[in-house]
């Protein structure tokens, strides 16, 4: 995957000092590849090229790397 150094200011500092980002992480039900991050009861969705979108729940998404579409209706607890 190429280097992209496109800061976005569009995200503030979400991830500034966040313990236990990992538990956060909305993965692929099927690979496990990261599609995205829970943050302030929204999920946060990166794509190519810098389109970042928030969705509220229940968000759906599909794999970048396999394909499968995945729902998620909350952080896991
Ligand atoms: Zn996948």
């Amino acid at each position: 995957m190429p280097t992209h150094n496109s800061h976005l200011p569009a995200v503030r500092c979400a991830q500034d000092r966040t313990p236990r980002i990992s538990s956060n992480d909305w993965r692929c039900s099927r690979c496990g590849a990261l599609l995205g991050i829970h943050r302030d009861g929204l999920m946060h969705v990166s794509f190519a090229r810098g389109h970042e979108y928030l969705f509220s729940y229940p968000a759906t998404a599909t794999c970048r790397h396999c394909g499968t579409m995945s729902q998620t209706k909350g952080p896991a607890r």
